[in-house]
């Protein structure tokens, strides 16, 4: 009694299996897929500490927005990481005083 029971049960199942009952189309698939193919961000550098930041947002390595400190990096820190943010930050900046706007001339060369 119980083998028929569960023979009976068994086919249920093997035949009520969901079947999709319309093809989809390459369309419909294709847009389903479109968000597999993740593309990386558009990424600029940053002009205070030059670092990849994501365009329009604060970079978080120096805090710096449009040439505002917006958020105190250093805060957070102990005193021995702030240190070693601050030795980071130094000689950058000290780049930057070095590089000079190019004259006429040289911009006529390149
Ligand atoms: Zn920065």
């Amino acid at each position: 009694m119980q083998n028929k029971i569960i023979s009976v049960t068994i086919n249920y199942c093997i035949t009520t299996m969901a079947v999709p009952k319309q093809k989809h189309t390459k369309s419909r698939r294709n847009k389903r897929r479109m968000h597999l193919f993740a593309k990386a961000p558009t990424l600029t550098l940053c002009p205070k500490c030059k670092k990849p930041v994501l365009p329009h947002t604060v970079c978080w390595n120096c805090g710096y927005y449009k040439g505002v400190e917006v958020i105190d990096v250093l805060k957070k820190l102990t005193k021995k990481e702030r240190k070693k943010r601050e030795k980071e930050m130094k000689p950058k900046e000290k780049g930057e005083d070095k590089a000079k706007p190019l004259t006429m001339e040289e911009l006529s060369k390149k």
